[in-house]
C-alpha cells in the first residue's frame, strides 16, 4: 500500500533494523523500545489489523506465529519468556493501520492486564 509506514519499511524504502525475514513476514526493532527485546513482526500482506482477516489470510497467521517463536529463539527470550501484543484500532491505540505483532522481552514485566 503506497502510503503506508510499515510497507515502506518492507520494500526497504525506509531503514530499519531487520531482526528476520521469510516469504510471509518481516520483523524489526521498535523504534520507541519498550523493553530490552522489542521487535516488530508485520505480514508482507498489507492488512489493517487482526479486525480485516479474512480465511485467506489463514496461511499468513499461522506462519507468523512460527515465525514469532523462531524470533523469541533468535533474540534468546525464549527460555526466559515475552509477551505478544497486537493493537487493533482506537480504543488499543493502534498508531500504525498494519498488522503487527509486538514481541517484548528480556525483563520481567510486573504489569499484567490480562
Ligand atoms: P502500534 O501503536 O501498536 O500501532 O505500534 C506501532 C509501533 O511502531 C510503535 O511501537 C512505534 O514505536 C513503532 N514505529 C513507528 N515508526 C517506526 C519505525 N520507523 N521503525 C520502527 N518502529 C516504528
Amino acid at each position: 500500500m503506497d502510503n503506508c509506514l510499515f510497507c515502506k519499511i518492507i520494500k526497504g524504502d525506509i531503514p530499519s533494523s531487520k531482526v528476520y525475514e521469510d516469504d510471509y513476514c518481516y520483523a524489526f526493532r521498535d523504534i520507541a523500545p519498550q523493553a530490552p527485546v522489542h521487535v516488530l513482526v508485520v505480514p508482507k500482506k498489507h492488512i489493517e489489523n487482526i479486525g480485516a482477516l479474512t480465511e485467506e489470510d489463514v496461511e499468513i497467521v499461522g506462519k507468523i506465529q512460527i515465525a514469532i517463536g523462531k524470533i523469541a529463539k533468535q533474540e534468546g527470550i525464549l527460555e526466559s519468556g515475552f509477551r505478544v501484543i497486537s493493537n487493533c484500532g482506537k480504543d488499543a491505540a493502534q498508531t500504525v493501520f498494519h498488522l503487527h505483532y509486538h514481541v517484548l522481552g528480556g525483563k520481567e514485566m510486573a504489569e499484567k492486564m490480562v
